[in-house]
């Protein structure tokens, strides 16, 4: 009921300096604020004034022939400069107290209800001037902007309540409300009591507090960083933590907290249930974790097979140190069997065989490198060296196709960021893929060449460039797609897992350029100082 709204303290306050004021400028005992309280008018506000009869809070029945009265049924201002004199006037109840004049205006609400009275009385005789009757409209006006504005605040008010209420009953969200400084929960709606398993008969009988709700290691940092904040900023950003239910297992949740006002001694909570999406995280979380197994996986396999692809080649390149050390050996062993033996001669033998075993079994443990599984290591490398041990494994594929080797490698490049041997299985790739695309060629060059730069900004680029008959258009746009391949034999997994190594150090792999003249491959790798 808006015309039963309370006046807040701080307007009566100010209303109570205007009509001291008034009861001062216009030298009379008493000036009044009544309001009606059907059957009742009530004495809402009087003048400190000296000889003033009319207390605050007094309340007269209506109905009585009070000047306020008429003032209010008839809605006009009224003036009775002497009532012992008028007959109208000369038996109403305020000559009791001594009041023959009086000069009124009605009150009303912002929409015409009448509110009360603001009036004038004096002991003596009193015309009331004009300017007087002129101050009192002015008074009644300001009397009737704070009506105005309390009761548009009154209407916001009831209407953010309702809001409020909508909210809680509606049961989508979990609300409850506490008390700041015992954390006793006072009031829970259903969907947070569904949420934390208890019941209504819970909240009214146990004196439920969040804390003892609350898992010890959420609950620390809820009272070191989160209960001062609120103190402070009446508000909390969303968190999220955990409760314990009734059953003792915990539920992950997403909070809101706020105070209700300055000071409020009550906040209230907003709990979102969180353990659908974080059985989705989870799930998500494992499906993310056995798709980097199955590319692992593959990963390896396909190294694998690209290994077994060079197996003749390589064996080829063994040979040749492991054909010389046999060569030496016996070699040394003649000159040391000569007579007399030539040292000197044994000495170079045995050298060379050092130098050929060491060379060997440097191309083992590459190769050895290149066949495990081990995870990525981030650490600087130079991108020249480990295009040159890659194209010196590939040497055998490369010359049994006629292929014609190119390095077009930039001088002081910085050492690239990544794992030297997944940057070799990417190159090891586009190099076989260039030669395996060259082989068709009958006619015209097989040029292969590896390319290095240094980009502007702290990457090193490089480009595998090829004179074979380009990417069958219809497979570009889908070449890094897993199993797009155009080989009988092939997995085409190769390029899915280059551009999956290459994005993983933080670089890009692209097929720039394919035309009938062959197909270039660029990819770019940060530098260790990026
Ligand atoms: P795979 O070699 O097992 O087919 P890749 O993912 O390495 O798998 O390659 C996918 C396909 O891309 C190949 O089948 C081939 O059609 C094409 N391709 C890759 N590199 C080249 C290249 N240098 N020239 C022409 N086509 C190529």
């Amino acid at each position: 009921m808006p015309h039963a709204l309370e006046v807040p303290p701080q307007t009566v306050d100010k209303w109570q300096d205007i009509v001291n004021l008034l009861a001062e400028i216009m030298s009379v005992p008493s000036a009044l604020i009544m309001r009606a309280k059907a059957p009742n008018i009530e004495v809402l506000v009087s003048s400190h004034s000296a000889g003033n009869p009319y207390e605050a809070a007094e309340t007269a029945p209506l109905d009585t022939g009070l000047y306020c009265e008429t003032v209010m049924e008839t809605r006009q201002p009224l003036l009775v400069p002497d009532a012992i004199a008028d007959v109208d006037w000369n038996a109403n109840p305020d000559i009791k107290l001594g009041m023959i004049s009086y000069m009124g205006l009605p009150i009303s609400w912002p929409d015409g209800e009448v509110f009360g009275t603001i009036c004038v009385l004096d002991r003596k005789k009193n015309a009331y001037s004009d300017q007087f009757l002129r101050l009192l409209a002015m008074c009644r006006d300001i009397l009737q902007a704070d009506l105005n504005m309390l009761m548009a605040l009154s209407g916001q008010l009831a209407e953010s309540q309702a809001r409020i209420r909508r909210l809680v009953d509606s049961d989508i969200i979990g609300i409850f409300l506490w008390e700041v400084e015992t954390q006793v929960i006072v009031e829970a709606n259903d969907a947070f009591l569904r949420l934390v398993g208890y019941d209504r008969e819970d909240l009214r009988s146990r004196g439920m507090r969040w804390t003892a709700m609350t898992p010890p290691d959420w609950l620390e940092v809820d009272l070191r960083d989160r209960l001062p904040v609120l103190k402070r900023s009446g508000h909390l950003q969303p968190f999220e933590k955990e409760y314990f239910r009734k059953d003792g297992s915990r539920v992950p949740v997403m909070m809101g907290v706020a105070r209700f006002e300055d000071g409020g001694k009550q906040g209230v909570a907003f709990v979102l249930d969180l353990t659908e999406r974080k059985l989705a995280e989870a799930e998500a979380r494992e499906s993310e974790r056995r798709y980097r197994e199955t590319q692992n996986a593959l990963a390896h396999v396909n190294r694998v097979t690209t290994m077994g692809q060079l197996t003749a080649s390589i064996s080829h390149e063994l040979k040749q140190p492991i054909g010389a050390c046999a060569m030496n050996a016996s070699a040394g062993l003649r000159w040391l069997g000569a007579v007399p033996p030539n040292l000197e001669e044994a000495r170079l033998a045995f050298e060379r065989i050092n130098k050929d075993a060491r060379q060997a079994s440097d191309m083992m443990s590459h190769i050895r490198d290149l066949f495990k599984n081990a995870p990525l290591q981030k650490e600087g490398v130079q991108i020249n060296e480990a295009i040159r041990e890659v194209i010196s494994l590939t040497r055998g594929e490369v010359v049994q196709h006629g292929v014609a080797v190119q390095m077009q490698l930039a001088e002081d490049l910085p050492p690239v960021k990544g794992d030297r041997v997944q940057l070799q299985q990417a190159l090891l790739n586009l190099i076989m893929n260039a030669v395996e695309a060259m082989s068709t060629v009958e006619d015209g060059p097989r040029e292969l060449t590896v390319r290095t730069a240094a980009d502007a900004d702290h990457t090193v680029v490089v480009t595998v460039r090829d004179s074979g008959p380009g990417v069958p258009p219809e497979h570009a746009a889908r070449l890094f797609e897993p199993f797009c391949t155009t080989k009988s034999s092939g997995m085409g997994m190769g390029l899915t897992i280059c551009r999956s190594i290459i994005q993983a150090h933080g670089g890009t792999l692209e097929l720039c350029e394919n035309e009938a003249r062959g197909a270039v491959f660029q990819f770019t790798v940060p530098t260790l100082d990026a």
